[in-house]
């Protein structure tokens, strides 16, 4: 009986690997039609200054899949990533970013605004992804010191020569750099030096209970001081509660972002935000 139990848990198992396998093919295919079809959509989250204005807004992915409905980008963007399927979409994100700082050039309340993007390890290490980047910028005659493009620490990794000379020949472009997720990598402080970075994102987990005075705390600190030290502007992601802002207020973090501020958006809900936001006297 023990046998039997043991093949059939053996049998569900195997089917749900089955499905599992099934339904990643399934989104791998659909997803090669996403951009085409429109269902992609790009949400952004404001980031404030601590006199809580809006000074920029991170560009974040969603997807609305025609039967799934909407997929986490925590879903898509690791198949995206394995099929290579985030060059062409990584592509577009960085279009309709361009698109947006254009639009917004004529407009008071927008011009000196930043977009950040996330760019994923497959498209960074790309020969051409400096040029593409460029190219862009000037098609669409964006300020590049208007366009923020997200890294992660563990892109920093790999072949350390290659990525300061990209991350350097990106700053002459004009561009801003950030380095997402900030603590839960594991780059060496004395390369961080070595590199043009001009944000640090402190990650959400550190950011949690940080008002408790937690290990977190202490850590959210020391990443505050360090960028700091290296000239770094500092933000932190998660912000949920008014505490967790004050505190990192009163901790000299520069930027905040965070549901208890403001969820991802659609663009066109951040444009009336800002403008109520942003023209309080
Ligand atoms: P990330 O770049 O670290 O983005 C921050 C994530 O935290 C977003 O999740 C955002 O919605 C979420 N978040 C913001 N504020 C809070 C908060 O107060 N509490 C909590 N619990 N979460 C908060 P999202 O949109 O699901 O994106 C997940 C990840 O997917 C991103 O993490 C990023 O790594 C990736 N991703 C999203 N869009 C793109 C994209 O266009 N390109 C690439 N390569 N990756 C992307
Ligand atoms: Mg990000
Ligand atoms: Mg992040
Ligand atoms: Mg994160």
């Amino acid at each position: 009986e023990a046998k039997a139990a043991g093949r059939s848990q053996l049998c569900f198992f195997k089917n749900s690997m089955q499905e599992r396998v099934f339904e990643r093919v399934q989104l791998e295919g659909d997803l090669r039609h996403a951009i085409d079809n429109n269902e992609l959509i790009l949400h952004v989250q404001p980031q404030w200054s601590v006199d809580k204005k809006i000074i920029g807004a991170e560009a974040l992915l969603r997807w609305h899949h025609p039967d799934r409905g909407l997929v986490s980008p925590a879903t898509f963007i690791p198949i995206a990533e394995e099929t290579r399927l985030i060059l062409p979409i990584g592509n577009w994100v960085l279009r309709m970013a361009c698109q947006w700082l254009s639009d917004w050039q004529s407009n008071q309340a927008m011009e000196t605004f930043v977009m950040s993007i996330n760019v994923s390890a497959v498209q960074f290490s790309q020969d051409d992804f400096v040029s593409q980047v460029e190219q862009t910028l000037k098609e669409f005659d964006v300020p590049p010191n208007t366009l923020q493009l997200e890294l992660t620490e563990s892109m920093l990794a790999h072949d350390e020569g290659d990525i300061v000379r990209k991350m350097q020949a990106l700053k002459s472009l004009g561009v801003l750099i950030s380095l997402d997720d900030f603590g839960t990598g594991y780059s060496s402080l004395s390369y961080l030096h070595r590199l043009p970075i001009d944000q640090l994102k402190i990650d959400q987990s550190f950011v949690m209970n940080i008002e408790r005075g937690t290990k977190n705390a202490s850590l959210a600190e020391s990443i505050i001081s360090l960028g700091h030290s290296l000239g770094m502007e500092v933000i932190a992601e998660g912000v949920e509660t008014s505490e967790q802002f004050d505190w990192l207020k009163d901790k000299g973090c520069d930027l905040f972002q965070g549901f208890g501020l403001a969820r991802p958006m659609a663009i066109g809900d951040l444009l009336v935000l800002c403008e109520s936001v942003n023209q309080q006297i």
